[in-house]
């Protein structure tokens, strides 16, 4: 038995570029397979949303100038890239996958459909949602909330380079401390930055536990799922 049955993993984009700082690290991507092939051994239904911050974030391309929609666009599409490169790298383990998207771009992805999506995971298929929401100015964070509520996940799972969520940025206060839990309302109040307002607020009002855990370290995600408690949980 695991923690959890069914969940929604949230990886950035950021995450992807390992220490290169741009693109894709095919050492932190071949990790990252190894790492959801080995929970989907263990029976546990996958739906997986990518960021594509190593690539494209619309805000800053606005911040340069772009149109702010083409921007998004622009975006969306480098989580489309980032979506099948974590495909390919699954396939290449002998991990049954599928990428879905969220704006119509067959061959390159199924169009999204929330049943076709649950029929897949439920025969041991890792099921990414790639292009986010499909629309601009959301985030992925978004994008996962939406998702995760959707697919009916246990919980959404959120990968990233800190091992939980601290009083401030422990990567620049030392003396920060680490919640065990918390809930959505303080993460709001407190102004952490765990995800964005309006991705917090819809796990809030639809009861989406979020679980937050460092995934560069290879063997987190299946500690997660055996029940180890090294991350934090934020919950109503
Ligand atoms: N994006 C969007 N709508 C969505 C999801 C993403 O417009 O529903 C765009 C947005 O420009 C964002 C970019 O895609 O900056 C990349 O996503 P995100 O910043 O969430 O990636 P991460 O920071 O997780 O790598």
């Amino acid at each position: 038995m695991t923690r959890f049955n069914r969940i929604l993993l949230k990886l950035s984009g950021e995450s992807l570029m390992g220490e290169q700082g741009y693109g894709i690290d095919v050492k932190r991507l071949s990790e990252y397979a190894a790492q959801i092939k080995e929970v989907a051994d263990m029976g546990v239904q996958i739906g997986i949303v990518i960021g594509g911050g190593n690539i494209f974030r619309g805000l800053t391309g606005a911040g340069k100038g772009f149109d702010r929609v083409k921007g998004d666009q622009m975006g969306m599409c480098a989580t489309v890239i980032n979506s099948l490169a974590l495909s390919s790298a699954l396939g290449a383990i002998g991990q049954r996958n599928r990428v879905m998207t969220a704006i119509r771009m067959e061959p390159i992805g199924e169009f999204y459909n929330k049943w076709k999506a649950i029929e897949a995971m439920e025969q041991g298929e890792v099921v990414i949602f790639s292009a986010g929401t499909g629309s601009p100015y959301f985030t992925t964070d978004t994008g996962s909330s939406l998702r995760g509520i959707e697919i009916e996940a246990d919980v959404m799972l959120k990968g990233t380079r800190v091992d939980g969520i601290y009083t401030a940025d422990p990567e620049k206060d030392p003396t920060a401390t680490k919640f065990h839990d918390i809930t959505y309302s303080e993460v709001i109040a407190r102004g952490l930055k765990v995800m964005d307002i309006t991705a917090i607020a819809m796990c809030m009002q639809n009861d989406l536990p979020i679980y937050v855990f460092n995934m560069d370290i290879v063997g987190n995600l299946r500690r997660v799922l055996s029940g180890d408690d090294i991350g934090t949980l934020v919950h109503n």
